[in-house]
């Protein structure tokens, strides 16, 4: 089977048919770096994390790239609104830094995060304010072809009217956004539906020189020259949250597909949002969680990783303190199986049980490869977890079967499975055995400070030890 998506701009399943056979070139909307990242941000990068996974286990080669938005973008998404203010500089005067200072100290807080909740590191990370000469050239080709026009203010403009495309992925059209527009739209616009491409602004703290004086580009056209610069003209996956279809992908693909006269990515995902208590989460509301929430509410990353995955990407997910709770017991109980995982030489090999395993690694996939159907996915991971747990001890074959299955599952959900949990394995159990001879030893030559810190050492391995007349007995858990 190969992989499908619900591509947003048909509004239907398609297959993953990639430009370059065996090459997924994905590009995913990265975070404004102006404030923390908060859990629904993550909810986005977790859904793009396990589709890449995916991907790979599926065979593919995933080339993935996501854009640091450090040049602010204002708070009303056309910059040629004269109420927005640029969300960098308002954060810069919160922080008491500057811009810069502003994109260093956040940029550093999403690698963090990501590390938390074991985001898998992407091909790279361009900063946009790297790449303005980029952006220049892309807004200088578009003015040439007529795309595109500069005002005697020294703002340039993408003419919407030049692209016919336009509205085709968010539904829109221009006549409805034209009704809309507020009345205030400067009227050095051809059209209230141009969007900015370029900004003059000699006081803003970002800025470069260009060809139409001192200032910054507009938020859309770094996504544009970004993905194309390290992507090329198509790309086969390009991603964002529910909110980045419109206006920014909208733009995206006008810019894009009037340089090149190309597709610009084969499919396009969209996330829904993380909601709290029914509605997206917010400051003004104080149901707005950070990574640090989750932390000293005592909740581990990895039950939040599983948490965000757990649910499909294309379906709103609410935030409860319940279900995060509910995530942390699930998660435990995958260690507490991996944890009694056991092989023993004396029990026969149980060809039910590879069967089943490999039936199972097959379903966990086609799962994934059906629009990243991850309940299915995680119910296949749920039913070996419970034919596991009927086994008191598996044939060394079996055991080495079930620890590849679990080991291939975490290659996609992420949760450090095998790490989390203490392997029962043969040569685990000889080193233990050799620990616990060393406390007898020990305790027959009187020494109780060593032999009590060998059973300290023991308990943080989940060994507990027994004295018996028989001599000293030990059990895991
Ligand atoms: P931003 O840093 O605001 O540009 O957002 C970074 C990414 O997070 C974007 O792709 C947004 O669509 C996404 N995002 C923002 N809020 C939420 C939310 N509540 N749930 C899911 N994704 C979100
Ligand atoms: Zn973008």
């Amino acid at each position: 089977m190969t992989f499908r998506l619900h591509d947003s701009l048909t509004r239907s399943l398609r297959p993953l048919d990639p430009v370059e056979p065996g090459v997924v070139r994905m590009y995913n909307c990265g975070p404004t770096v102006y404030g923390e990242p908060h859990v629904g941000n993550w909810r986005s990068n977790v859904c793009w994390d396990v589709l890449r996974r995916a991907l790979e286990l599926s065979g593919l080669r995933v080339r993935q790239i996501m854009n640091i938005t450090d040049v602010g973008h204002l708070t009303v998404d056309d910059l040629a609104d004269a109420a927005g203010e640029d969300k960098m500089e308002v954060a810069a005067k919160r922080d008491r830094l500057d811009a810069w200072g502003v994109a260093a100290k956040y940029t550093a807080l999403f690698h963090e995060g990501r590390r938390k909740l074991n985001l898998l590191d992407a091909e790279r990370y361009p900063h946009a304010t790297a790449h303005v000469p980029e952006m220049i050239a892309h807004v200088e080709s578009l003015v040439r072809s007529g795309h595109a026009y500069a005002t005697p203010a020294g703002n340039v403009y993408f003419s919407v009217a030049s692209f016919p495309g336009y509205g085709k992925l968010s539904g829109n059209t221009v006549e409805a956004l034209d009704a809309g527009a507020r009345v205030e739209v400067l009227d050095e616009k051809r059209a209230p539906e141009d969007f900015a491409l370029w900004k003059r602004d000699g006081k803003h703290q970002m800025q470069w020189d260009s060809p139409w004086g001192r200032g910054f580009p507009g938020w859309h056209i770094e996504c544009s020259a970004m993905a194309r610069k390290y992507l090329g003209d198509t790309l086969d996956i390009h991603t964002g949250g529910e909110d980045n279809a419109f206006p920014h992908h909208e733009c995206e693909i006008a810019q894009s597909e009037s340089l090149t006269g190309k597709p610009f990515s084969r499919l396009w995902l969209h996330t829904r949002f993380l909601l709290v208590d029914g509605q997206k989460m917010s400051k003004s509301k104080g149901t707005l969680y950070l990574l640090r929430d989750v932390e000293a509410a005592g909740r581990s990353m990895r039950a939040l990783r599983y948490f965000l995955l757990s649910t499909h990407y294309r379906a709103p997910l609410n935030f409860t303190w319940e279900a995060l709770a509910a995530a942390e017991e699930t998660v435990k109980s995958l260690d507490a199986t991996v944890r009694r995982l056991a092989a023993d030489p004396a029990v026969a090999d149980d060809p039910a049980l590879a069967d089943l395993l490999a039936r199972a690694g097959r379903d966990f996939l086609a799962a994934l490869e059906d629009d990243l159907n991850v309940s299915a996915a995680l119910a296949v991971v749920h039913s070996v977890r419970s034919e596991l747990n009927r086994r008191a001890a598996l044939s060394p074959a079996d055991f080495a079967l079930a620890r590849e299955r679990i080991a291939a599952f975490d290659r996609v959900l992420g949760l450090g499975l095998l790490d989390a949990a203490a392997p029962a394995a043969p040569d685990a159990d000889a080193e233990i055995q050799a620990l616990v001879d060393r406390r007898e030893s020990a305790k027959r030559a009187k020494d109780w400070a060593e032999a009590d810190r060998i059973r300290k050492d023991l308990a943080a391995r989940g060994v507990r030890v027994e004295d018996t007349k028989q001599g000293p007995k030990w059990f895991r858990g």
